[in-house]
């Protein structure tokens, strides 16, 4: 039966990038060597790192004054790092769910932390709108989409002090103004590559600006000094990054992603809206992410969620029970995601609904 991956994450990734992933790891560039036995140092791996760089700043438009680095430690060491790199008066952060709230905790650490607004005690439905930025925090923060709570940022705010924003489950699906950024990273397992790389755009001259003492591991001048070589890179991931980007480009660049993005999203949430049976988490519909699409039975349905995860399931459905804080179900839509997956989905919503 066919699969549909609807997984938050490590999620999908186009067949032709696994395809070539699986070859280079029977034998890399006809080297007679695995992509997992080579070194980083190979002279063939530095043109992978190269260009995969190229691409990210080609594909996001990305100005001059800007490194993009390969890392490890996942976003969530991000957390701690902007803070440690950026951090020297005062943050501003915008609470929009759980990742968000990890992100302020590390900066706490390292001097005081505004919560400029949040939508906790409302569950996150919402992307909190009024606020105002203190105009001498060094940063401000934000997660642009919100992967367990299916609300996202679908522009770069206008705010009067540079953003930096936690892009993990939407790089690579919309233009972004990096322009508007002194930071933005993310784990690289839904949009762009295997869990084990974590990707850094950073702006050259706003490092150097503190006066604490940053380990070396955690300095981002360190990772833009070595072009991401200081200690080994997390090879594979990095490789099929770039079969990612090379793919992202061959099908058109972000704009196309967003487009695709915006017809899976439209073409659910049409459906949610619609079919008596389900209903959406999120309160202001300008907010819906279009990468983590979030539902529920509608109250009066409440004791068939079992069932229908279970017809979902035997029908080829992969990944769309919900996150256990929030519940209900969750159809990640990443870039990867053909849209008769969507349709097969919306299919099976409407042949239950028929049963019921
Ligand atoms: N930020 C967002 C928006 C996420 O969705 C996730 C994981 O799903 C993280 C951060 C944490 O990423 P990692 O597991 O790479 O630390």
């Amino acid at each position: 039966m066919k699969k549909h991956n609807f997984n938050a994450g490590p999620s999908i990734l186009p067949r032709e990038v696994i395809e070539n992933a699986a070859q280079a790891i029977l034998d890399f560039n006809g080297s007679g060597l695995s992509l997992m036995e080579i070194s980083h140092r190979a002279k063939d791996f530095q043109p992978v790192v190269d260009e995969a760089v190229a691409l990210f700043k080609e594909l996001l438009n990305i100005p001059e004054g800007y490194s993009v680095l390969f890392l490890g430690g996942g976003a969530s060491m991000e957390f701690c790092m902007v803070p440690y790199n950026f951090l020297e008066k005062k943050a501003a952060y915008l609470n929009t769910g759980t990742w968000a709230k990890k992100a302020m905790k590390e900066a706490k650490g390292f001097g005081e932390t505004i919560e400029v607004a949040s939508s906790e005690k409302d569950g996150y439905t919402y992307i909190p709108k009024n606020y105002e930025v203190p105009a001498d925090a060094d940063y401000f923060h934000i997660t642009t989409n919100n992967t367990i709570y299916g609300t996202e940022l679908h522009a770069d705010p206008d705010v009067n002090v540079p953003l930096v924003g936690d892009m993990s489950s939407d790089i690579f699906s919309r233009p972004v103004d990096v322009s508007k950024y002194i930071c933005i990273y993310g784990g690289a397992q839904k949009n762009l590559a295997p869990a084990g790389v974590t990707f850094v755009i950073v702006k050259n001259d706003a490092l150097g600006k503190v006066s604490r003492y940053i380990p070396t591991m955690l300095n981002y001048q360190t990772h833009v000094d070595k072009g991401s070589m200081f200690n080994t890179p997390p090879v594979v991931p990095i490789y099929v990054a770039l079969q990612t980007l090379r793919w992202v480009k061959a099908q058109g660049g972000v704009e196309e992603m967003q487009r695709r993005a915006q017809a899976r999203a439209k073409l659910l949430y049409d459906e949610i809206d619609r079919n008596k049976l389900f209903r959406g988490t999120v309160t202001n519909v300008e907010d819906r992410s279009l990468m983590n699409i979030c539902f529920v039975m509608a109250d009066e349905y409440k004791d068939l969620e079992a069932d229908f995860l279970k017809f979902a399931t035997e029908r080829g459905m992969v990944g769309i029970k919900g996150h256990r804080s929030v519940g209900g179900f969750r159809a990640s839509c990443y870039n990867a995601l053909p849209i008769e997956s969507v349709q097969a989905l919306v299919d099976c919503m409407q042949e239950f609904e028929k049963l019921h």
